[in-house]
């Protein structure tokens, strides 16, 4: 642990340049800003005929490049549009089928070195009370999630600050998985934790993946340099660009290949962040051949005293937002697009049908609020408002309604398919195979071990559509699938194809 150096210290030493001047070419980064701000600036009006060919690539899972993204950013005839949605929707089904993964959140502290102009955990803020969960609390809150709601998969999300360094993340991650609650049937437990963590150095990156972790999230938050910077101020460790661009390079070189990027939409120009987050796609691409697994795309929301947050121009109307969600589903076609609580219900189900794939659910922001009082609740001790309070079970049971199986799927790491390997699943569809037949035995564990009479019935019938539909398919591993979900029907747990 680093307690035993100064706060001053630590942060001195947390850069380490050489892990990524290495990657510039001429002290450039893959971002290209002239390049970038010319396609944005452009307003022409696109020629259907190349539209629809963009479209084709998009439906043959081949990634778009920024130019092929910017025309669809532009596009306003209102058939075109049509058809856009519906190919977005097409391409989700060919590489995700129906199915939607959940997961929950879970804030370990707000403790953070950095001044964030947006963010409410900011170091200048003082109306924020400071916590940092300890084991006993981290398996308090692991109870609630893994043996009363039912969770699976969990996105654990810490500040940037000594006290909570990789030696507190790697104990938080061995703790989350060490829990296991007795359910109706066995027991619960995290079979999947990833994280939304700062940009690690390469050693600690290194220690993560011994601990068995999923995605490694971090968000650029804006790939506008300029706007960068002046939301990040000087002086802070987030102030380095490039140290956070870098961040799944190194974590590619440590041996974590499953990335999650992201960006907070509303700092700068969208379709700017849009063309950004593409670059970074292509860039991890063309250097490692594995994209990103997720995009995450939250929406500047307010925050405890940030100012910057009302004051910004850029901030996305709802339209906007759907038109990133659908063009970035046909830019990047083969990743898992992931809408949070942040936004409402009403519109969690609306962008759902244009490329989501993810969505967490009975979230809670406060730190310690899922097994402690409301009061973690407060504002005081989130970092921003959600918007969807719906609880697992009635979210699982509108996705039901819809014909949406949910997954709470975690074989893809603990069997190797992730990486380079999960890329060629995920481009021929052969993932959605694997996946399917996962999904239905872990979705069956789940309406089981905590769904409601209702959802459970709702449920039920959805899984015997799915189960023709398997026999149809795939035949020819039809009957280990029967086999493993007579099984898991009968009351044994974790069987994964
Ligand atoms: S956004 Fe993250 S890094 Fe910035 S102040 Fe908030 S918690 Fe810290």
């Amino acid at each position: 642990m680093s307690r035993d150096i100064s706060r001053k210290d630590w942060i001195e030493q947390r850069i380490k340049p050489d892990e990524y001047r290495k990657y510039l070419d001429q002290g450039q980064s893959f971002i290209d800003d002239k390049f970038l701000q010319r396609i944005v600036a452009d307003d022409s009006q696109p020629d259907p005929l190349q539209v629809r060919d963009i479209l084709q690539k998009s439906l043959e899972i081949e990634s778009l490049t920024e130019e092929e993204t910017a025309v669809l950013t532009r596009v306003q005839d209102p058939d075109l549009l049509a058809t856009m949605e519906a190919t977005a929707l097409k391409v989700k089904k060919k590489v995700y089928d129906n199915r939607i993964v959940t997961f929950a959140p879970l804030y370990l502290n707000n403790i953070c070195v950095n001044n964030c102009l947006y963010c409410g955990f900011r170091t200048a803020n003082q109306q924020v009370d400071r916590k940092i969960l300890s084991s006993r609390q981290i398996r308090d809150e692991t109870r609630v999630l893994a043996g009363e709601i039912g969770h699976k998969r969990l996105i654990v999300v810490y500040g940037e600050a000594p006290e909570t360094d990789i030696d507190y993340m790697e104990e938080s991650i061995e703790t989350i998985y060490s829990v296991k609650v007795p359910v109706r049937n066995g027991e619960g437990r995290i079979r999947r934790v990833n994280l939304n963590a700062p940009p690690l150095q390469k050693r600690e990156l290194e220690r993560l993946k011994t601990v068995g972790i999923g995605t490694y999230q971090v968000f650029q938050e804006t790939y506008h340099a300029e706007t960068y910077h002046r939301v990040h101020p000087g002086g802070t460790l987030k102030n380095d660009y490039l140290w956070r661009l870098y961040s799944m390079h190194r974590a590619y070189e440590a041996g974590v290949d499953d990335f999650g990027l992201g960006v907070l939409f509303g700092l700068y120009d969208w379709r700017y962040e849009l063309l950004g987050l593409v670059s970074h796609a292509r860039e991890l691409e063309e250097k490692f051949g594995v994209g990103p697994h997720t995009i995450s795309f939250p929406r500047l929301e307010p925050a405890l005293g940030a100012k910057i947050v009302e004051n910004s121009k850029y901030r996305l109307a709802d339209s906007e937002f759907k038109r990133l969600i659908t063009v970035l589903r046909l830019a990047v076609p083969y990743t898992g697009l992931i809408i949070t609580a942040r936004e409402s219900a009403a519109l969690r189900d609306q962008v759902i049908e244009l490329g989501c794939t993810q969505a967490d659910a009975s979230t809670k922001l406060g730190i310690g609020g899922y097994s402690y009082d409301e009061a973690a609740q407060s504002k005081a001790k989130q970092q921003f408002i959600i918007g969807d309070t719906r609880s697992l079970d009635s979210l699982v049971r509108s996705l039901i309604k819809r014909g949406y199986i949910v997954s709470f799927c975690t074989a893809g790491y603990r069997c190797g398919r992730t990486g380079e390997s999960i890329m060629k699943l995920l481009k021929t569809g052969k993932e959605g195979e694997y996946c399917k037949l996962n999904a239905v035995l872990t979705f069956r564990e789940w309406l089981d071990d905590f769904a409601s009479e209702e959802t459970r019935v709702l449920g039920e019938r959805l899984i015997q559509k799915e189960i023709s539909r398997i026999k149809q398919q795939l035949p020819e591993i039809y009957s280990r699938f029967q086999e493993y979900y007579s099984k898991t029907v009968d009351g044994k747990r974790d069987l994964f194809l």
